[in-house]
């Protein structure tokens, strides 16, 4: 067993941001990665026109001022391919491979009481001990896949947007189905369009979108972001979001309709997510978000064709950004095209996968491809699908049981010297993840710093503090609209999960304070032991 000071799970971005962190202090560290490249979920998600839809200057790392000098983002909003390239030339840039193992799929990990130490036991027997165990799974990368009747039949090809195929998928000529119209959904379809032969997409639930407004990016723009990157960092770092946007400070209440009219506009048309932001109150207030929600349905409907169409496709039944939303380029316009077709499942319902297509009930649809882009048990599937094994024999499965607990969304009582990266009860998937990961890693090495100075070996979140953080989760939670919608927020995009809310919607500045002033104050809500409790007289 080789002795280590962290095995990291997952060599996505955080994997090798905390990598290359750890090291930096010395630390013994080795990466687990199940997938035989780095990149996590830009690894996998290589569907047609897959891109970010935060601007690329944001979505990138922070920790490296000549790295953030040196790299040239090509385009506003940068394709997948661009965003892996970037990756690996960080774990280039940085030497990071040789502490990488691929092909690598952690089983279990076995916390050892006596020595405050993790026993992390590989798929293929191979065997880690070390005193810190960092979880860089992802929240997004656990696939959802539906199982319909006969779907064994199909003698065409099944695909899941989220671990899209390394060889080419040819399109031309062939009659394609898309199942799901979330934001991996509405990438794809019209970037498939202009390829397919025929391209049906299967709808169940309407979507928000907002136009990415991409674009090229000039060199003076790179120029000018890059003479001022700490600022527009600090920003990031100081907004609600980690997207740099800060709120309107007015209600979308107290203007007159055509002031809010041309304040949507604007938003629009260059902002993105940020249009969440147009007045401070969108997501907080019901008739706030109805003037948001009316807007853009306004601007679907326009530039929809068919009368029929456009009213499956204009969303409703929930509020603007109560699920999210999607920012897409040419999503709704893809249907006025002759070879795309809209089938509703809510109205006429997949009754089975024949050999040759799909069967609902309303027609029989013959296709070369089917494409799920059925999303992810989100959150908590990648963490809960190794054994880990925490004090007394307790399994995280056993502890989350009723859904995911954790200590200010990085630590579970009861699993000692573990961090989750951007875990549940953390603002991860309701802020620009890259601020959020740089932010927690950063906080997990001054803790063990402080570890190191003060020889303690044990870390331990506090049972009633984190119930007590529990319940703060949920109150902020309260304070907004996300409770109001069935959505991946809430659990709801797995049949029989715990419906519990699991990002932290407080913002991440007011999140980046609460994690600061534990720190300050010597970790509130945690245990520091010199000695295992377990040996503890
Ligand atoms: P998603 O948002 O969870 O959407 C899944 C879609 O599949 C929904 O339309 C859902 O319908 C539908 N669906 C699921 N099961 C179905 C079934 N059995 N029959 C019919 N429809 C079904 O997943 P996603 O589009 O992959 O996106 C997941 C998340 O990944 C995004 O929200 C975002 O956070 C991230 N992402 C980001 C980017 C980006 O940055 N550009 C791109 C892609 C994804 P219902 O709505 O009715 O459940």
């Amino acid at each position: 067993m080789e002795p280590l000071d962290a095995v990291i799970i997952g060599a996505g971005f955080a994997g090798l941001r905390a990598l290359h962190t750890l090291r930096g202090m010395g630390k013994r560290v080795r990466v687990l990665e199940a997938s035989d490249g780095v990149g996590g979920v830009w690894y996998h998600n290589a569907y047609p026109g897959a891109r970010c839809d935060v601007e690329s200057y944001d979505y990138s790392y922070s920790f490296s001022s000549e790295l953030e000098q040196e790299w040239r983002w090509s385009e506003r909003y940068a394709t997948q391919p661009e965003i892996l390239r970037y990756i690996n030339h960080v774990a280039d840039r940085f030497d990071l491979r040789r502490d990488i193992s691929l092909n690598t799929r952690m089983a279990s990990a076995v916390y050892d009481e006596a020595s405050a130490r993790w026993a992390i036991h590989a798929e293929d027997g191979r065997t880690w001990s070390a005193q810190f165990l960092v979880m860089c799974v992802g929240q997004l990368s656990t696939t959802k896949r539906p199982s319909y009747p006969g779907q064994d039949q199909f003698q065409g090809e099944i695909i899941h947007s989220g671990v899209w195929p390394k060889h080419k998928v040819e399109f031309t000529g062939k009659r394609v189905a898309i199942i799901g119209t979330g934001s991996s959904g509405m990438q794809m379809t019209p970037v498939i369009a202009r390829e397919a032969q025929h391209l049906t997409v299967f709808q169940r639930t309407a979507n928000y979108s907002i136009p990415a407004a991409n674009a090229p990016v000039t060199d003076e723009e790179d120029r000018q972001v890059k003479a001022n990157y700490k600022t527009r960092r600090e920003q990031a770092w100081n907004s609600p979001t980690g997207l740099g946007f800060m709120p309107n400070r007015q209600s979308a209440l107290d203007v007159s309709p055509e002031e809010r009219e041309k304040v949507y506009e604007a938003a629009w048309n260059r902002y993105g997510f940020g249009f969440a932001l147009a007045y401070h109150d969108i997501l907080l207030s019901k008739p706030a978000n109805d003037t948001a929600a009316d807007f853009i349905r306004r601007k679907i409907a326009a530039v929809i064709d068919d009368p029929v169409v456009r009213e499956k496709l204009v969303p409703k039944g929930h509020a603007f950004a109560a699920r999210r939303p999607s920012v897409d380029s040419g999503y709704f316009q893809a249907f006025n095209r002759p070879n795309v077709e809209l089938a509703d499942v809510r109205e006429s319902p997949i009754v089975e996968f024949t050999p040759e297509g799909i069967r609902t009930t309303a027609k029989e649809h013959r296709f070369d491809i089917i494409i799920f882009a059925t999303g992810f048990d989100a959150f908590t599937g990648s963490l809960l699908r190794p054994e880990i094994v925490g004090r007394s024999g307790q399994t995280l499965k056993a502890k989350w049981a009723a859904g995911p607990v954790t200590q200010l969304g990085v630590s579970v009582a009861g699993f000692p010297n573990m961090l989750i990266v951007v875990g549940p009860g953390s603002p991860s998937l309701l802020s620009n993840v890259m601020v959020s990961t740089e932010e927690q890693i950063d906080w997990l090495a001054a803790l063990i710093r402080r570890m190191d100075a003060e020889q303690i070996v044990e870390f331990e979140a506090d049972p009633q503090a984190e119930q007590e953080w529990v319940r703060h989760v949920n109150e902020r939670a309260k304070e907004t609209l996300y409770l109001t919608a069935d959505s991946y927020y809430n659990g709801a995009e797995v049949a029989g999960k715990p419906r519990v809310f699991m990002p932290y919607s407080g913002g991440v500045r007011g999140y980046r304070r609460i994690l600061q002033k534990c720190a300050a104050e010597g970790y509130t809500g945690f245990h520091l032991r010199a000695r295992p409790a377990a040996r503890q007289a």
